[in-house]
């Protein structure tokens, strides 16, 4: 996701435009409200801004708005306009007005002109806690499973909640998903969202990008994958037509105001922070290469079977997997230095692959390394003359014919390896939302973070 950020008119450092930050549980909610497919890839709109809406509506009406949750659900759904994300709103509002204050919402500013995009609501009186055992495993499913739109009305039939869909009605998933998330993870990071005014949307975005970096750099790893180093350029800045103007994502809460108040940039609209599943790995399923289909993403173990080859376009490629099967692994040109890492592997080495397989083939998200191949068999030299020795012949060793030197066989010979033991990813450019990075911590190895 490249980003292009261009500078233009005078600069603000704005004045901080906040809602109240989402870790305080003052009041207990009592409804959960979950959105999903409300944008467009060309038309733009953000179900985030979505749900900031229906909050700041609720909250006009003087409800409470205990958080937002931004939940990525599986990345590899076909039908996602790009990080597949939902949102659950939890709210002392009673269910009803939740309700009608929600659908409002999503008439006036869902982009169902697409015909990509079929909105789905769902409310769930009660607190979040309280949401059944089967709503959450379809929210664990969701991430890491498909779901049809008739097991999630069966589920929520089920349940009793409140639904409404717009045209095929499939966001009913993502919503369905979102409210079961509370209950169904225990890994949480956070996004804080600034939002561009109505009348740029679609602009180019005014955004500083040294002030960029130099925040980036003041809060990591507080806050992560704000920037990429390598390349240069400044990630929390997407290039869609929608109404963010960047996002800060990371696992300290009270860094993001800093943060969003060093970067200069045109004047923020509104804002809010959403706790969300990002950077937590979710959609990984522990697999084997025989079992690995697409559609789905995992964490693997074998060896690799081939030396890595660079096709054209840039993509990295080599065999992985154990006696008997084995699945193409690819590193695409996005990743940029990341193929660096996997031109380095050898025949041999033991991996621990993470990634979704697409037609056969494992996109690699990070991997380990846990065995490097250490040495190779080589043709002797001869110790006279240290040139290498030519065959006696089949089953004969080695000889030097000048210096009538013999040796019985090939050696073991040492090689230099650019990588280490533990865990390599992709860049901060290349990743998917759902990844979780390295700098995170909690992997089971030493870790070779990119920033
Ligand atoms: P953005 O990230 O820009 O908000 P998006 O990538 O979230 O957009 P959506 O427009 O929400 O894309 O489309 C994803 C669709 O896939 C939604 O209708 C959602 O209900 C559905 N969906 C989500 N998870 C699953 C799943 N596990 N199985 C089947 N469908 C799913």
């Amino acid at each position: 996701m490249p980003t292009v950020i261009t500078i233009c008119g005078v600069l603000d450092t704005h004045p901080w435009i906040e809602t109240p930050l989402v870790t305080a549980d003052i009041r207990t909610p009592v409804t959960v409200i979950g959105l999903d497919d409300t944008d467009s890839r060309e038309r733009g709109m953000c179900t985030t801004y979505v749900s900031d809406t229906i909050a700041r509506r609720l909250e006009a009406d003087t409800a409470t708005v205990d958080r937002v949750l931004l939940i990525r659900c599986n990345p590899a759904v076909k039908h996602k306009t790009r990080g597949n994300a939902a949102v659950a709103i939890h709210t002392d509002a009673p269910a009803e007005a939740a309700f009608e204050t929600a659908k409002r919402v999503i008439d006036r500013l869902a982009e169902t002109t697409d015909d990509r995009t079929n909105p789905g609501l769902v409310v769930a009186p009660g607190s979040p806690e309280s949401v059944p055992k089967a709503v959450a495993t379809f929210a664990h499913d969701a991430v890491c499973d498909h779901h049809t739109r008739d097991r999630a009305v069966d589920r929520l039939t089920a349940a009793d909640y409140r639904s409404h869909g717009w045209k095929n009605g499939r966001g009913i998933i993502g919503a369905l998903a979102a409210i079961g998330a509370w209950n169904a993870f225990d890994d949480w990071t956070y996004e804080h969202i600034c939002y561009r005014a109505a009348d740029r949307w679609g602009t180019d975005r005014a955004v500083g990008f040294e002030s960029v970096f130099e925040a980036a750099d003041a809060f990591y790893p507080r806050v992560w994958d704000t920037v990429d180093r390598g390349t240069g350029e400044a990630v929390c800045v997407p290039r869609t037509p929608g109404p963010v103007l960047f996002g800060i994502r990371g696992d300290d809460p009270t860094a993001f105001q800093r943060v969003a108040e060093r970067i200069e940039s045109e004047p923020i609209d509104r804002s809010r922070t959403f706790l969300t599943n990002q950077g937590t790995d979710g959609h990984l399923r522990t697999g084997t290469v025989e079992d690995a289909r697409d559609g789905y993403a995992y964490r693997l173990d074998g060896a690799v079977f081939s030396a890595p080859t660079t096709r054209r376009g840039g993509h990295v490629f080599f065999e992985f997997g154990n006696e008997g099967t084995t699945i193409d692994c690819a590193a695409f040109e996005p990743t940029k230095r990341f193929r660096d890492r996997i031109r380095c592997l050898r025949v041999g080495d033991r991996l621990t692959v993470c990634g979704e397989v697409s037609r056969g083939t494992l996109k690699l998200e990070k991997f380990a390394v846990r065995e490097l191949r250490r040495t190779e068999l080589t043709t002797p030299l001869c110790p006279e003359c240290e040139r290498t020795m030519k065959s006696a012949g089949r089953g004969q060793g080695y000889r030097c014919r000048d210096c009538e030197t013999t040796a019985e066989g090939k050696i073991d010979r040492p090689i230099d390896r650019a990588l280490e033991i533990g865990w390599y990813e992709v860049p901060p450019r290349a990743r998917r939302h759902i990844a979780k990075p390295l700098i995170r911590g909690g992997f089971d190895a030493e870790t070779h973070p990119e920033r």
